[in-house]
């Protein structure tokens, strides 16, 4: 087991036995707070970080964190200190992004769905570009924006109907998507827009879906995104930036490697100076890549549960911490904390306690295990935590950021009383 890399290695690795996140034990930090666990490295997050910055080095660009992946305040606190800006879709994840230090003016506002109030909100705060999914929302846009006496800033995000080749519920932007404004529309969109007064067009966007492990529905992508700035300058609308949204996929599994920030970046610069437009500003929307092997779950084992024709090992970690597999048969490596095996190895079927079917982590796994140890579900960073649920009233896990050798609570177990606090039993008689 030594010598093989873990995702999320360097920054989760085996030293004498004892898997650690940097320079901290695991088994230390289950002990002492408790499971399922949480855990981020930060100079992971920071190291993911770097691939971008390496790629956008000596270019006008700007990476823009997607809340979403991973809204926790500490999390969005590393990225702000880091200078990066924040993609949100609602207006709970702006508040999230303001708390954690960032700047309204580095906040571009994403989603198919935004609110009247949310618009107004995020107006009032002056926040840097609303990227907008439709004709009638411009309209909306428009209309709050006039009411309020400002201008918003507005990039189109438009459909470049690619095949991103990943999960259909994690593809965005083929034809059939709720998602972004059809490429015949596009042209028609952005004079609509141009001829608003409350609005103020600057670029366009497009996001085609998410852990998208290989370059080349990315460079179709930029390919459609430029044949439509071209359409669109045609038509007298000059762009200042183009936002490449997210997408970038990470390596859950070693053999299933998806290519390197920066390495992907190089490949889109290319194209970019290729086609004349590599002066605009680019902007990029990343989240999963960003945190998702940046972050482990610890989680104990409950049960081992001989079945007729599978073995189940019980864990108290379910599908409302842990929701992906649930969701998208996703894979997670799931590895014990401490190396030496424990008690008879076998193959078995990691289940959580949720009365659900689908409640399972992992499938045909071996693992030698027994009651009480400690596992480690890998790659938890994204869309773990902040798609956790209170189902089958779970509180919802505790979270710790590991800095070097220093492990900080940066939230606290949700207790019973905090899952209780909104609900009213009926008035007596
Ligand atoms: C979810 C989302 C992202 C981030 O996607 P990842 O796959 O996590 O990189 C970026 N932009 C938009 C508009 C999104 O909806």
């Amino acid at each position: 087991m030594k010598d093989i890399q873990l995702p999320g290695g360097p920054h989760f690795a085996y030293r004498d036995g004892e898997l650690h996140a940097e320079q901290v034990a695991l088994s230390a930090l289950a002990r002492e707070h408790g499971t399922p666990l949480f855990v981020y490295s930060k100079a992971a997050m920071l190291a993911a970080l770097g691939a971008y910055q390496r790629g956008f080095a000596g270019r006008k660009a700007k990476i823009f964190y997607a809340v979403k992946a991973n809204s926790s305040l500490a999390v969005l606190q590393v990225f702000a200190q880091a200078g990066c800006g924040f993609d949100i879709v609602s207006g709970g994840e702006l508040e999230r992004a303001l708390a954690a230090g960032g700047k309204p003016a580095d906040v571009i506002f994403s989603g198919v769905g935004k609110t009247r109030a949310e618009m107004q909100r995020a107006l009032e705060l002056g926040i840097g570009c609303f990227n907008v999914e439709s004709e009638e929302e411009l309209d909306v846009l428009n209309e709050v924006a006039t009411r309020v006496g400002r201008t918003a800033t507005v990039s189109l995000r438009v459909n470049p109907d690619v095949d991103a080749k990943t999960h259909p519920y994690i593809s965005t932007g083929l034809k059939g998507n709720k998602f972004g404004i059809a490429s015949d529309r596009t042209v028609q969109a952005y004079r609509h827009a141009a001829g608003l007064p409350g609005l103020n067009v600057a670029g366009i966007d497009c996001h085609i879906g998410s852990q998208i492990t290989e370059s080349a529905p990315f460079l179709d992508a930029l390919d459609r995104v430029l044949d439509m700035v071209a359409a669109v300058e045609a038509a007298g609308i000059r762009l200042q930036h183009v936002d490449f949204g997210g997408g970038l996929g990470i390596g859950y599994e070693e053999d299933n490697q998806p290519p390197q920030a920066d390495a992907l970046w190089k490949q889109l610069f290319a194209k970019l100076d290729a086609r004349g437009y590599g002066d605009r500003m680019v902007m990029a929307e990343p989240g999963r890549s960003l945190v998702g092997n940046a972050g482990i779950c610890l989680t104990e084992v409950l049960y081992l549960k001989p079945g007729e024709q599978k073995q189940f090992v019980v864990i108290d970690a379910a599908m409302n911490d842990l929701p992906r597999p649930a969701m998208y048969q996703a894979f997670h490596a799931i590895m014990p904390v401490r190396e030496a095996p424990n008690g008879a190895g076998g193959t078995y079927d990691v289940v959580g306690p949720v009365c659900e079917s689908g409640d399972w982590i992992g499938r045909d796994r071996t693992l030698a295990t027994q009651p009480g140890d400690v596992l480690a579900v890998l790659s938890a960073g994204a869309y773990c935590m902040s798609m956790a649920s209170n189902y089958n009233t779970r509180g919802r896990a505790a979270e710790v950021l590991v800095d070097a050798a220093k492990a900080t609570l940066i939230r606290e177990r949700e207790t019973i009383d905090d899952q209780l606090r909104k609900e009213k039993l009926l008035p007596a008689g």
